[in-house]
């Protein structure tokens, strides 16, 4: 499943030459998706001497297959943050946001990159979802954002109110890549993807181990999804959210909706269109649950396409992609200093599918730590104490997940794995040993891995969508030869 983004264009990073292991540099960036690259280019602006290591490519994970609606209206994001903080903490996270997308579609002007100007809607489907609106409209007013009640004609399906938010806009995200690649490289800084962080050591110097070698920095900037080493224990704190996306050719004669649109209530839509090549693209996404936890994300990819079809009749699916994103527990994305880190190593995490927005912000407010700098709403973002409901959440997901890894060891104690290969495209787990062990068949091949996680012992299950193994506790994933994909777990599966 590749997106129509990474289709589209794949960002493209020469080769950098033998790693420069045993070098210093001011910073190492780690993870080369749109907060990191972003911080590359900040800092690399400011005279820093930088390296970015990149676990897989350019691109590979969040930022290369998101929808990349560029929006201060989110969903029903500003209400969230708003009833489970205060009025003070959603002015700083709409202050960042608002900054972080002035900053970007100035750079995007300057760098002769395109997108387009769209507006963005927050609508119900059904007039039960009114309220959810209302509060939406009433948390925007608070903050300063002009969001307002739209009548909406463009969509082929009834819908019961509508909120709209005049002149927001819609990326091509791995264009958008490219061009940040382009002037970290230009300005003297280094690139090097295939290249994953194994371990660090405050400092200073931070001492820096990766599979191509080690480094040192005075700081080490981990823009990662979600964060990698645990220090400050962020998987514990946040759900890993994976959800889908997809990309229609339209008959001839309709076009896509112009707004970019989110729906509040099931099934929850959303769509965009995408200009590519001259064609102009519907993309529809939805269908998300948490990760490891659908009975079969195939289900959910055909659902979704059965779904456009319904509403676009003769639309034909030329993408299907999913990717994942973290909730904080309060809705609000952690950024700054790494608690344990030693005051030089920084985090950005937790950006709940608006990272188009809030990882520009986290790449804005790290800089400006590292530095030196002020920025007033990042200062009441990063001091925020944590919120009694944030608390409760996070209590509740680590009961949830404690009850999930004591039913997922006995479950897999219980059953043995069976000796025959599964079917194509299929995996199962089962006892080996005593072991829970991953059984999968992909392409003809069938492999045997330690079903797992090695980064906290979740047992794994088997993503149907994407042949991959998927750990129920702390959003890791793996291919079925046991390599990680994404997530906080840094080492493999081991073969069984
Ligand atoms: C389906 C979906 C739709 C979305 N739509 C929108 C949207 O419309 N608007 C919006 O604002 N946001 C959206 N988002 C959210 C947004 O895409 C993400 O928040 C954003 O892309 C995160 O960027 P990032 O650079 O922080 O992370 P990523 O793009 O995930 O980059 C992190 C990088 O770190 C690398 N890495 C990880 N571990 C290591 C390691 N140990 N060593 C080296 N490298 C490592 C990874 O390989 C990866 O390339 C969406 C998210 C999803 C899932």
């Amino acid at each position: 499943m590749s997106s129509l983004w990474l289709d589209a264009q794949s960002v493209q990073v020469p080769d950098q030459g033998p790693f420069p292991a045993g070098s210093d540099w001011d910073t190492v960036v780690v993870g080369a998706g749109l907060t990191g690259l972003t911080t590359a280019v900040l800092l690399a602006r400011a005279g820093q001497r930088v390296v970015v290591i990149e676990a897989r490519q350019v691109g590979a994970v969040a930022t290369g297959n998101t929808t990349g609606k560029v929006s201060l209206l989110q969903g029903t994001n500003l209400s969230a943050v708003r009833s489970s903080r205060s009025d003070e903490i959603l002015q700083a996270y709409v202050d960042g946001n608002r900054e972080a997308q002035s900053w970007l579609l100035r750079y995007l002007e300057d760098r002769g990159v395109e997108y387009q100007r769209r507006p963005a809607y927050t609508y119900a489907h059904f007039s039960d979802s009114i309220g959810t609106l209302e509060e939406e409209l009433e948390a925007c007013q608070a903050a300063g954002v002009k969001a307002e009640w739209a009548e909406v004609d463009e969509l082929p399906y009834p819908i019961a109110g509508a909120v709209r938010l005049a002149d927001q806009a819609q990326i091509q995200p791995t264009a958008v890549l490219q061009s940040l690649a382009t002037e970290v490289l230009d300005r003297g800084g280094l690139i090097f993807e295939q290249t994953r962080l194994v371990g660090a050591a405050s400092g200073p110097p931070v001492a820096i181990e990766t599979t191509a070698g080690n480094l040192t920095s005075g700081s080490l900037v981990l823009a990662t999804g979600t964060p990698v080493l645990d220090r400050g224990a962020h998987f514990a704190r946040m759900q890993g959210l994976r959800s889908y996306a997809q990309a229609f050719t339209l008959p001839s004669g309709m076009t896509p909706p112009q707004g970019m649109y989110l729906g509040v209530d099931a099934p929850g839509r959303s769509l965009r269109s995408a200009p590519i090549a001259g064609d102009e693209l519907l993309v529809v996404g939805g269908n998300g649950h948490e990760v490891g936890r659908a009975a079969s994300p195939a289900e959910a990819v055909r659902d979704l396409e059965a779904w456009t079809h319904r509403h676009f009749p003769g639309a034909q699916r030329t993408h299907a992609w999913s990717a994942q994103d973290y909730r904080p527990a309060d809705g609000v994305p952690y950024f700054g200093l790494l608690p344990g880190g030693g005051g030089s190593m920084f985090v950005a995490t937790g950006f709940n599918k608006w990272g188009m927005t809030n990882g520009v912000a986290a790449a804005l407010a790290i800089t400006s730590q590292i530095l030196g700098g002020h920025m007033p709403w990042a200062t009441t973002l990063t001091e925020r104490s944590p919120s009694v409901s944030g608390l409760t959440t996070s209590l509740k997901d680590n009961a949830s997940i404690g009850a999930r890894m004591t039913r997922d060891w006995a479950k897999a104690e219980l059953g043995t794995l069976p000796e025959e290969a599964p079917d194509e495209g299929q995996g199962e787990v089962g006892r080996l040993g005593g072991q829970p062990v991953g059984s999968s068949t992909v392409g003809g091949v069938t492999r045997r891995v330690s079903a797992v996680c090695p980064h906290l012992g979740g047992v794994l299950t088997w993503n149907d969508a994407e042949c991959s193994w998927d750990c129920p506790l702390h959003a890791s994933r793996f291919a079925p030869d046991g390599e990680v994909l994404e997530g906080p777990a840094i080492s493999n599966l081991d073969p069984q």
